[in-house]
């Protein structure tokens, strides 16, 4: 597995915002605790051969936590409809599995900024890699007729998620969800993982063997968590069978039906790099979603001076300046936020969009990208205080510079006549620091 998807990384990524997208794990605490399930084996549905022991604790593993919750679990699963004998024979010997919980709970001490982030996923050779697949999937024709959604931005997913197939992740689903699911921080979203993956068995259409994926449970080319791939992945091939991990083409075809679940709208551009004008308010960065012709209106072209295309002119696009008033900015379009359902970071979504860019032939940024230093978590969660003590309400103190930072951040640049792009600098850190040091401010 990438390192992108690692640990909620992303959580650290100075843009990553953290609300949940459809495949990603919500970072809210967990739900509140079910009440021990002692379901009666009678009520279960048995298929086949009944089962007529009493309903007891399927997994010993000798981890109290694991096994009190393991259960638990085993009388929801049969509520929720698992046939029993599938249960018994897939959580047979299932212990816990510390990489996953290890993972799960580390958060990087400084985050990779936005700039480093899309250097590292944009290269000569990623594009070079991206042009040689772009002929390599015959289907790929048949796939964009069907979902509209470009090669070159599934090209550029299957980069990001995968390496074109190469890192799936060697984790074994069921057990990474349990995993997950026993340690309780997001107990009900790895429980229905979990559930959605013994169903994946149950229909047949995957053997245990085969359900290998990251430790967050996303499995195959393209990166599907069990039940995103029961409700979204398709056969891309046609050869009947949803195969995300070793057919491409099913993969990307899987990845398109995700994206168009997700709003994906046919012709329109993901988003467009655009100047504006010496005096622009950014504090409408990250605002209103407004059409292009409304954003002319407030000083806002695109940076190649082209005009409008006609299906971008009736889209609603949102400005971002990712890195800073000093860096590119960008008006988002709804296609951005669709990618954003793949993966909830802004920085991941402008990775994928610049890279698919670049493989169908358009230039990179014309504005560079400016030199940013890494923050550390300490700095991050001292500004974060900083801006609560002088009555800009930044959410609780977290250390993840998310959609509730920027928006305060924004809020104190506009109150002292500073440029409110909401980006947060060793400069900013050091002037909060300064004023929450003085105390309230008069
Ligand atoms: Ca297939």
């Amino acid at each position: 597995m990438r390192s992108h998807h690692l640990s909620f990384v992303l959580l650290a990524l100075v843009a990553a915002c953290t609300s949940p997208a459809i495949k990603q794990p919500s970072l809210g605490p967990a739900g509140p605790a079910q009440p021990l399930q002692t379901a009666p084996a009678a009520s279960a549905p048995s298929p086949e051969v009944p089962n007529l022991n009493p309903v007891t604790p399927p997994a010993v593993s000798g981890d109290m936590i694991f096994d009190a919750w393991a259960a638990e679990f085993y009388g929801r699963a049969i509520k929720a409809g698992i046939p029993r004998d599938l249960l018994d024979r897939e959580m047979a010997g299932l212990t816990p599995d510390p990489r996953v919980t290890s993972r799960d709970s580390h958060q990087p001490e400084f985050s990779q900024p936005i700039s480093a982030y899309i250097k590292g996923a944009v290269t000569e050779g990623s594009i070079g890699m991206g042009l040689r697949k772009r002929a390599e999937v015959p289907q790929f024709e048949a796939i964009e007729q069907r979902f509209g959604v470009p090669r070159e931005i599934l090209i550029a997913i299957w980069a990001r998620e995968s390496g074109y197939g190469a890192i799936q992740g060697d984790f074994d689903v069921i057990r990474a969800m349990a995993s997950l699911a026993a340690q309780g921080r997001r107990r009900d979203w790895a429980e229905g993982e979990l559930i959605a993956a013994l169903r994946i068995i149950g229909s047949g259409e995957a053997r245990r063997g085969q359900l290998k994926g990251s430790w967050a449970g996303a499995m195959g080319q393209t990166q599907f968590i069990p039940s995103a791939y029961l409700s979204t992945a398709v056969d891309g091939d046609g050869d009947g069978k949803r195969d995300v991990w070793t057919s491409p083409a099913d993969a990307l075809a899987s990845a398109a039906s995700l994206l168009t679940k997700a709003g994906w709208a046919r012709g329109q551009s993901w988003a467009r790099e655009v100047t504006v004008a010496p005096d622009f308010d950014f504090a409408l960065s990250e605002g209103p979603k407004l059409v292009p012709e409304a954003w002319t209106a407030l000083g806002v072209i695109r940076a190649d001076g082209l005009p409008w295309t006609d299906a971008d002119k009736t889209a609603s696009a949102q400005l971002l300046a990712p890195a800073g008033a000093t860096g590119p900015v960008f008006l988002l379009f709804p296609n951005h936020f669709a990618i954003r359902k793949y993966n909830n970071s802004v920085a991941y979504a402008l990775a994928v969009g610049l890279l698919a860019d670049r493989i169908a032939g358009e230039g990179a940024p014309q504005r560079p990208w400016p030199a940013e230093t890494p923050m550390s978590l300490a700095d991050r969660m001292t500004a974060q205080r900083a801006l609560a003590a002088i009555g800009f309400n930044p959410g609780t103190p977290d250390g993840v510079v998310g959609m509730g930072t920027r928006t305060a951040l924004r809020a104190w640049q506009k109150a002292r006549g500073l440029t409110a792009d909401g980006y947060l600098s060793p400069a900013m850190v050091e002037r909060l620091k300064t004023e929450a040091g003085a105390g309230p401010t008069p």
